[in-house]
């Protein structure tokens, strides 16, 4: 069978579901592999690398989805791209199942098979597919570089003869993936890092990394904010007041803010008031990685960078992954790879769509002539 990656066409996108070392493991599996001439441009992977590679360069889009049994792209397909899709052919793309009815209308009718990257069960064994972490990875290291390149000062204090630097305080909300990763960063360029979470459980984790857990003046603690599966729940009011007080608290004291809090199929919480940004210091700046999903801060505006009155800077680029294109691309075509050997136990090129395994059902959400989302939850944890 062929494995095949069209250029990605969303506005802007750089990244590619295919490297030329992805193609080499492909091959290893048996399969074939073909590639949109130009798709690994963007992301530093020039046609002549993929032919190194073993792989066709095949001219348009058209021919690619004509040629491939199965086709592996980053972003949810279009309309023009689904209406390729045939009953012999197998899609494995980021999909938005849960906002994308007429996507799975229409792989339906086709006939298609398609899993969806942002499925993949967050269990143990999976970690190697888990697209959704190796992308939020790269957004929460790239936030705060953004934060840098838009604060005027150092992260870290230093002595020297021309004056004494404090060090910057950054403040991290949320302590998911793209949150750790924040505050690694964070961590690792000098600055004095603080960390909130509602599940409290993150707290051991954000101090082992040489941050600052911050607690609430909340008589329950933090006991408020854990769903089922490491998820968030939605806070109660007396809980998000205790919340917003200790942020109105730290607004004036922190630099840099980069918010990554969101709760499972909902608009991002709204946690960083117009009132804060309002006394925070000129210079100061907000990395809001919620942006997507309308964002924590009141006042971001997704895709955009904005400067307000008083002189903060707030930041809500949405395509923080793409803005490291050859990084992210490498370890989401590595994510494809894990899931392509998972699709291949006989190494013989050939798909064996096993409805069987919970991360393959977990992730497939069309499957002959099938709307299978959403699926069943895993007999394993
Ligand atoms: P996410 O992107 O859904 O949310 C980001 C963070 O925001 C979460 O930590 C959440 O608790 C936090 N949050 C929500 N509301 C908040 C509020 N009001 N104030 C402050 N913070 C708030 O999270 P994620 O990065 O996808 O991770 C979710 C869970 O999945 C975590 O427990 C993580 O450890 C787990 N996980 C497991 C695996 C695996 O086992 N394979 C892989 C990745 C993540």
């Amino acid at each position: 069978m062929k494995i095949g990656t069209p250029k990605e066409i969303y506005e802007g996108e750089a990244r590619v579901a295919m490297t030329p070392d992805s193609a080499r493991q492909l091959q290893k599996l048996g399969y074939e592999c073909a590639i949109e001439s130009g798709a690994g441009v963007a992301a530093g992977f020039s046609d002549a690398a993929y032919e190194q590679a073993g792989v066709e360069i095949v001219k348009t889009a058209a021919a690619l989805w004509k040629t491939a049994d199965i086709i592996a792209k980053v972003r949810q397909p279009v309309e023009t791209e689904l209406k390729r899709l045939t009953k012999d052919k197998t899609l494995i793309s980021f999909f938005n199942p849960g906002g994308n009815e007429e996507g799975l209308e229409l792989a339906k009718s086709k006939g298609a098979n398609v899993i969806a990257m942002e499925m993949v069960p967050r269990i143990s064994r999976a970690q190697k597919m888990d697209a959704l972490s190796s992308m939020a990875n790269i957004a929460g290291y790239r936030a705060v570089i953004e934060a840098g390149n838009n604060f005027g000062r150092f992260f870290t204090g230093q002595v020297t003869a021309a004056g004494k630097v404090p060090p910057a305080k950054v403040l991290v909300v949320g302590a998911g993936v793209a949150g750790l990763a924040a505050i690694g960063t964070s961590t690792s360029l000098g600055a004095i890092t603080y960390a909130f979470d509602v599940r409290p459980e993150v707290a051991e984790q954000v101090e082992s990394m040489g941050a600052q857990f911050v607690y609430l003046d909340f008589e329950e603690e933090q006991q408020d904010g854990s769903a089922t599966g490491g998820y968030a729940s939605v806070s109660s009011p007396e809980f998000r007041e205790a919340q917003l007080a200790k942020f109105r608290e730290l607004a004036p004291e922190v630099d840099i803010v980069i918010t990554t809090a969101l709760i499972p199929n909902r608009e991002a919480p709204e946690l960083w008031t117009e009132d804060m940004v309002a006394a925070m210091k000129p210079g100061s700046v907000i990395v809001d990685l919620a942006a997507e999903k309308g964002g924590n801060c009141k006042l971001t505006v997704p895709d955009e960078k904005i400067v307000t009155d008083n002189g903060v800077t707030i930041v809500g680029y949405t395509d923080f992954p793409s803005r490291m294109a050859a990084q992210a691309s490498t370890l989401y075509a590595t994510n494809i790879r894990h899931m392509m050997t998972d699709l291949t136990p006989e190494k013989d090129g050939q798909i064996n769509h096993n409805m069987d395994d919970d991360v393959i059902r977990g992730a497939t959400v069309a499957f002959e002539g099938a709307i299978t989302f959403p699926p069943p939850p895993p007999k394993v944890a």
